[in-house]
């Protein structure tokens, strides 16, 4: 069962974390805010609410956290540097319930404001939050930035197998629910980002989990092309996250995480398909203790993919 509790104690003027990464879109800021957690919660291998809040946080608190990031003197040292900011509070920013319209309105303003040379936003979300009219206002906020900005809508896929995905992992998402999504984010030419973990789950094998994503990328490279959309893969391999089913399994010894060398040879198979993949290689301090995804004298393979993910350039890869 899931033990993990809540960051209660978080100061609910401050985000819950930030961090930079490298995309190929260039230098891109990762930001959480701390709001009331995901209201899904069932996801069996997530410990994503443990940083966030049991209790509801207004809209006044999350638009302080929005001046103390905006604040913050990294961000404002590289503000003409970044190229693209991914906005979460581990859940879903379209719910309403988790995650003020008002503060969201205001983010956007800031980044207007401050990032005059961004050229994607990303927002995480469940597709069924996603709501057209509020798409379509949020677009055209952003094309009165300095720079057009691209939107991007990022939703949790997880795994291919539909037993694995909603039977196993719990994810509550059928091919129908994404596709009508996806059909909706087409319509806008909006992008379309999607998370999949490798090897998510107990009792798969290293093999199949490397298949489950080759699987993946065929799917969504079929779904670029069907409705003419920038697809991007954001692959987590993962890491055992502390007070879950899958810390359970890992200390009975029933579960390893993904060795890099397995997501490499996964990564490989998105060649020529029409897609791009961003690796993730940070566990969000979430992992428990040895169950990382990254092992000692993996430093190589490390760089490796960092310089794929920043240039989708596969022979970093052989
Ligand atoms: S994976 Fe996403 S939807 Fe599932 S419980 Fe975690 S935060 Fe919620």
């Amino acid at each position: 069962m899931k033990t993990h509790g809540y960051n209660n104690n978080h100061d609910e003027t401050k985000p819950a974390q930030i961090w930079f990464e490298n995309s190929q879109e260039g230098l891109t800021l990762f930001v959480v805010l701390y709001t009331l957690a995901c209201r899904w919660q069932k996801c069996v291998s997530c410990n994503l609410p443990s940083l966030c809040s049991s209790r509801h946080i207004g809209f006044e608190s999350l638009m302080k956290q929005i001046d103390n990031l905006y604040a913050d003197s990294e961000i404002l040292r590289q503000r003409e540097e970044i190229k693209k900011v991914i906005l979460s509070n581990n859940g879903s920013v379209l719910d309403e319930k988790t995650f003020s319209s008002t503060a969201l309105m205001y983010f956007l303003a800031k980044t207007n404001m401050l990032l005059p040379n961004l050229a994607v936003f990303s927002l995480e979300t469940r597709p069924e939050f996603v709501d057209v009219a509020e798409l379509e206002f949020l677009s055209r906020a952003l094309k009165e930035g300095k720079t057009p900005t691209d939107l991007e809508i990022a939703v949790g896929f997880e795994a291919f197998n539909d037993r694995i995905r909603n039977e196993v992992f719990n994810k509550g998402l059928t091919l129908k629910v994404f596709e009508d999504f996806v059909e909706k984010v087409a319509k806008y030419h909006y992008r379309l980002k999607c998370y999949f973990m490798q090897k998510p789950v107990a009792g798969i094998s290293d093999e199949e989990a490397i298949q489950d994503i080759k699987k993946g990328i065929d799917y969504l490279s079929a779904i670029a092309s069907r409705f003419n959309l920038p697809v991007n893969m954001h692959l987590n391999p993962t890491f055992v996250a502390r007070g879950t089913f899958l810390e359970e399994a890992f200390l009975r010894g029933e579960y390893q995480p993904p060795k890099l060398a397995d997501v490499i040879q996964a990564v490989k198979h998105a060649q020529g398909k029409g897609i791009s993949i961003y690796v993730s290689l940070f566990d969000e301090g979430l992992a428990s203790p040895g169950g990382s995804f990254i092992r000692q004298g993996d430093e190589e393979l490390v760089k490796k993919l960092e310089e794929f993910n920043s240039t989708q350039d596969f022979s970093f890869l052989n």
